[in-house]
C-alpha cells in the first residue's frame, strides 16, 4: 500500500489537499449541475475523506475491526478512482472543453475498474499492486497535465499557469514518491506545501476569474436585452410614455409618441406628463382612476402637442410599473381622432336639419336653455329672432318644390353668414327659422334681425329658367329684458312675427302686448295661438314654432 501512503501518510498534507480539491470542485460542479452527478460526487467525497482519515491514522484499527485487507485495499481504490474521476471531470470542466473532459472521464473509468479488479481479484502481491499503482496515478497526472498544458495554450492567465504549475509539483511529487527512497520523500515536504498554495490561488484566481467573466456575461446580456427592449418599445406603431409618478417627469417617450407630441428626444427630461394634458377635469380623473385601479383600459384623453397646442383625442392604456428602480406610469396610446371625427359627425348630423345644415328643433331645445342659464349667471341679456318666408307657398306653387328648398338652403345660409359663432341658428318649421342671439339686448336684435332682413331682401337667386329669383322674411323679436322663460318669449317671438306679417311682411316687429291684444281681441293666449295664420291655413305642411313644445325644458 505505499502508494496510497502518498496520500495519506500523517506528515503528508496531499489526501487533505485532495479532499480539499474535491470540495473546491464540488462547489463548481453542483453551480454547474444541480442534479444527481453532482449530489453523488459530494457523496464519494465525504466517503473519502471519512475513510482516508481512518486509514491514514492507522490501518490496523480497520483490520482489529476484522475487515479483509483486500476489502479495504478494493475501497481505497474505488473510491480513490471515483475521487479521481470527478476531479479530473471537475477540473476539464472548469477548463470549460467539455469533449476533452468526456474523454478523460472515459478513459478514467477504465483505468479505475481495470486496477480495481485487477488490483482486487488478481494481484496479491504488495509490490505489483504498488508498481501498477503508481503507473496508474503516474499516467493520471500525466493525463491531467496534458489537459492543463492544452488549457494553458488556449488561454493563457494566470490561473491556468498556476493549475498546471500544480500538476507539474504534483507529477514530481509522485514520481519522487516512486524512485526515491522514503527518507529523501520526507526531505521534499516542501513539495506539499507548494503544491497546496498553488492550487489554492490557482483555484481562487480561476473561479474568480470565472465569476467576473459570467458577471460580465450576464451584463452584456443584460445591456442586449435593454438594447432590444428599448428599440421594440422605441419602434412600435403606438405612441408610448413612460413617467415618473411622484413628479410627474417623463422618463422615456418613443419614436411615435415624440412626433404625436412634437416633443425631441432631447426635450424629454424638461417636460412633465401634464404638459401634454388639456382638460384637467379629463386630466384628474384619469389619475385617480389609475391610482385607485393601477391600470387604466381605453382611458379617452383629450391632450395636445407642444409645438401648436391643437388638441386631439388619444385613447390610452396606462400601468403602475417600477422602471429603473423608480415607480412610474406606462402608458400607451391610440390615435382616436378619426373615431371622435366620426362620433362628432354622427352627433351633427343628429342635431342638424339636413336639408338646410341649420340646427334642429331637437338641438335648440337640448342647447339654448343651457345657453339661457349661462347669460342668467353672467347677468346678460339674449334675444330671439323667429324669421318666417313671406308667401313661400307661391314660391313653391310658382318655381316648383326643389327651387323651394334652393331658398330655404339660401335663408339658413345668410342667417349663418350674418351671425356671429356664438348664436344658434336652429329650423324650427317648415320655412320658420329661430335665432338665439347670445349676449344682445332688444336694441341690438332689433339691428340685427333689420340687418338680416335686408340681406335677404338683396339676396337672388336663379331658377331652373336661369331667372333671378328674390324672397323676403318677416322677422319677429324679443328679448329677455322681460323675461328670461323660453317658453314665455317663445310664444312672444311667433306674435312678434305674426305682427311683422300682419304689417305687412317683409319686416322686423319687436314683441308689443298691446298690438297683439288688439290684434287678437281679448281672448286668452291659447285663443291667440288658434287665431295665428299658420294654423288657420289647413294645407300648411310645416311643423309649427310650438308644436311638441316641451315645458320641462324650461
Ligand atoms: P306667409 O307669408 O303667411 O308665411 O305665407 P306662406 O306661404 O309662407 O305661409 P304658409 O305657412 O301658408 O306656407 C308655408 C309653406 O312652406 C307650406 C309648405 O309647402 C312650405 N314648406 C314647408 N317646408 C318645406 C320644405 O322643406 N321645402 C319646401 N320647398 N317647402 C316647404
Ligand atoms: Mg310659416
Ligand atoms: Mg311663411
Amino acid at each position: 500500500m505505499s502508494v496510497l501512503n502518498m496520500f495519506y501518510s500523517e506528515y503528508n498534507i496531499l489526501w487533505p489537499m485532495v479532499v480539499a480539491l474535491i470540495g473546491v470542485f464540488s462547489v463548481f460542479w453542483l453551480k454547474e449541475h444541480k442534479d444527481f452527478f453532482g449530489i453523488l460526487f459530494f457523496l464519494f467525497g465525504g466517503l473519502f475523506f471519512t475513510f482516508s482519515t481512518y486509514l491514514g491514522q492507522n490501518d490496523d484499527i480497520l483490520y482489529a475491526w476484522g475487515l479483509n485487507y483486500n476489502f479495504v485495499t478494493f475501497v481505497e481504490m474505488l473510491l480513490l478512482l471515483v475521487s479521481s474521476v470527478f476531479w479530473i471531470n471537475s477540473a476539464a470542466e472548469l477548463y470549460g472543453n467539455k469533449a476533452a473532459n468526456r474523454e478523460a472521464l472515459g478513459l478514467y473509468i477504465a483505468f479505475g475498474l481495470t486496477v480495481c479488479v485487477y488490483y482486487s481479484f488478481i494481484i496479491h502481491s504488495q509490490s505489483t499492486a504498488n508498481h501498477i499503482g503508481t503507473i496508474i496515478i503516474n499516467a493520471c497526472l500525466l493525463l491531467l497535465l496534458g489537459c492543463t498544458m492544452l488549457r494553458l495554450l488556449q488561454d493563457k492567465n494566470i490561473g491556468n499557469f498556476l493549475l498546471c504549475l500544480t500538476v507539474i509539483l504534483l507529477v514530481l511529487k509522485s514520481l519522487a514518491f516512486s524512485l526515491l527512497p522514503t527518507i529523501a520523500v520526507r526531505q521534499l515536504n516542501i513539495l506539499n506545501w507548494a503544491w497546496f498554495y498553488v492550487l489554492t490561488f490557482a483555484v481562487v484566481f480561476l473561479k474568480q476569474k470565472q465569476t467576473a467573466v459570467e458577471l460580465q456575461k450576464c451584463w452584456n446580456k443584460i445591456d442586449v436585452l435593454n438594447l432590444q427592449m428599448n428599440n421594440m418599445i422605441d419602434s412600435s406603431p403606438f405612441p408610448i410614455i413612460i413617467a415618473k409618478i411622484t413628479g410627474d417627469k417623463l422618463l422615456l417617450v418613443n419614436s411615435m409618441a415624440s412626433q404625436i407630441f412634437g416633443i425631441s428626444k432631447k426635450e424629454v427630461p424638461f417636460h412633465k406628463l401634464k404638459d401634454f394634458f388639456v382638460d384637467e377635469t379629463n386630466r384628474q380623473n384619469f389619475f385617480s382612476l389609475l391610482e385607485k385601479e393601477h391600470a387604466v383600459e381605453d382611458y379617452d384623453l383629450m391632450v395636445c402637442d407642444l409645438i401648436n397646442a391643437s388638441p386631439f383625442w388619444l385613447s390610452v392604456s396606462a400601468k403602475t410599473i417600477e422602471y429603473n428602480n423608480e415607480m412610474a406610469i406606462y402608458m400607451a396610446f391610440q390615435d382616436i381622432t378619426s373615431r371622435k371625427e366620426r362620433e362628432s359627425n354622427l352627433q351633427s348630423q343628429a342635431d342638424k336639419d339636413p336639408l338646410t345644415m341649420a340646427w334642429n328643433r331637437r338641438y335648440f331645445e337640448k342647447f339654448v336653455p343651457e345657453r339661457i342659464n349661462e347669460s342668467i349667471k353672467k347677468t346678460q341679456n339674449f334675444s330671439l329672432l323667429l324669421l318666417d318666408a313671406d308667401k313661400f307657398k307661391n314660391i313653391n306653387d310658382t318655381y316648383g318644390h326643389k327651387f323651394g328648398d334652393k331658398v330655404l338652403i339660401e335663408l339658413a345660409t345668410i342667417c349663418r353668414n350674418s351671425l356671429r359663432e356664438e348664436d344658434v341658428v336652429a329650423r324650427f318649421g317648415g320655412e320658420e327659422f329661430v335665432v338665439f342671439l347670445n349676449n344682445t339686448d332688444s336694441e341690438s336684435a332689433l339691428k340685427v334681425a333689420e340687418r338680416l332682413r335686408q340681406t335677404i331682401e338683396n339676396a337672388s337667386i336663379k331658377n331652373d329658367a336661369d331667372e333671378i329669383i328674390q324672397f323676403t322674411v318677416s322677422i319677429g323679436v324679443v328679448s329677455s329684458e322681460k323675461t328670461a322663460s323660453l317658453e314665455v318669449l317663445l310664444r312672444q317671438v311667433d306674435d312678434a312675427m305674426y305682427l311683422a306679417k300682419h304689417r305687412g311682411r317683409n319686416q322686423v316687429a319687436f314683441y308689443d302686448e298691446q298690438e297683439i291684444k288688439h290684434l287678437l281681441g281679448k281672448k286668452g293666449k291659447n285663443a291667440e295661438q288658434n287665431l295665428h295664420p299658420i294654423f288657420q291655413n289647413e294645407e300648411n305642411e310645416e311643423i309649427s314654432l310650438l308644436d311638441n313644445y316641451d315645458n320641462k325644458i324650461l
